[in-house]
């Protein structure tokens, strides 16, 4: 027999979180299916820029949990555990969870975020865990003193760059473009730092190492030459790639693997609404996340106490 349920939430970032949250505190049962990071891709994240109501940016191993605290204190439940599969069961949804168990929600939200994307170079596989890391913040500590490469030339890779910059002797940041596309205010801070050196036109083309990371071997697309950098520690930011896989074609998803949703975060699938990373056209901000969340538990409230959907 399933447990029925309202809403349940599948994703504990802060998109999931706070439509848990919302919804809960609408009175509607509430159940959240964290995946397989309670917190989410914040979590990692040393300082939150750009948090209304704070006055310096937040840690995300603060700011998820307080909110994860918010959201069990107004009736929300948690199961550890993923979504694996969604099937239509007499106006209600049929959830599969990784623990084996089957959910029925009358209303479901999105919220599975994304994952880093991976290069695909020789070594980054190999070598993962052994100085190939995602989490900057979590590995700033070891890499006291030594050098580190950063991948990417967005928001994040300026970000963790200058997370690791805190302790690194020397932080070499590889992109491949002309110029960054991280915020001013990111480029403005990693150019003046004085152990980040930006090298454009990069292309990393191989992770060298036996048993830990010792260069990222490189090719300099301007003047056609290759070098190897020397690295204690690799860190790859080139974009997120969104958990959709255990749709398998219930919702079509835009061009770039999102959800699409209306501007209330609904599916085209009724009953289902989309949040944070894992929805098309999502800002990259984790206000905009906790906006994307409260708005989905509202259209769910209005779904499941006054039957009102989207159109068409
Ligand atoms: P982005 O997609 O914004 O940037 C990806 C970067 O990686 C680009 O510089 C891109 O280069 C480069 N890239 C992509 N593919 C490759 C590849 N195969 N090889 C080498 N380089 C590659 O991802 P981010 O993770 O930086 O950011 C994700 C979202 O999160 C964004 O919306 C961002 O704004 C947001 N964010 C916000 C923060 C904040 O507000 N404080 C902090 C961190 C992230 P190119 O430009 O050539 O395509």
């Amino acid at each position: 027999m399933a447990n029925e349920l309202d809403l349940v939430v599948a994703g504990s970032g802060i998109a999931g979180l706070t439509a848990a949250l919302t919804g809960a505190r609408a009175g509607l049962r509430t159940l959240i299916l964290t995946g397989e990071m309670l917190g989410g891709q914040l979590l990692s994240i040393n300082e939150i820029d750009g948090l209304p109501g704070f006055e310096t940016p937040a840690a995300g191993y603060d700011f998820c949990p307080i909110t994860q605290e918010l959201a069990v204190a107004a009736g929300a439940e948690l199961v550890a555990t993923t979504l694996d599969a969604i099937a239509p069961a007499d106006g209600q949804w049929r959830l599969k969870a990784g623990d084996g168990n089957d959910y029925l929600a009358r209303g479901l939200v999105l919220a599975t975020g994304a994952e880093l994307r991976k290069l695909g170079i020789p070594g980054e596989e190999r070598l993962f865990g052994k100085g190939v890391s995602h989490c900057a913040s979590c590995d700033a500590p070891l890499l006291k003193g030594k050098d580190a490469v950063v991948i990417g030339g967005g928001d994040s890779a300026a970000q963790e760059a200058l997370t690791l910059a805190q302790t690194c002797a020397r932080v070499t940041i590889l992109h491949r473009g002309a110029a960054m596309s991280a915020q001013q205010a990111y480029r403005d801070r990693v150019t003046q730092q004085e152990n980040i050196v930006i090298r454009y036109r990069h292309l990393a083309e191989e992770i060298l190492g036996t048993s830990g990371v010792e260069a990222v071997r490189a090719r300099d697309d301007a003047a056609g030459t290759t070098a190897d950098i020397p690295a204690d520690g690799v860190f790859v930011y080139i974009g997120l790639a969104p958990n959709t896989g255990f749709l398998s074609d219930r919702i079509a998803l835009d061009g770039d693997g999102r959800i699409p949703t209306d501007v209330a975060m609904r599916t085209v699938a009724t009953g289902i609404c989309a949040a944070g990373a894992v929805r098309s056209l999502w800002p990259g901000r984790a206000a905009a996340s906790a906006g994307d969340g409260a708005t989905a538990a509202l259209a769910m409230r209005d779904y499941l106490c006054q039957d009102r959907w989207r159109d068409g």
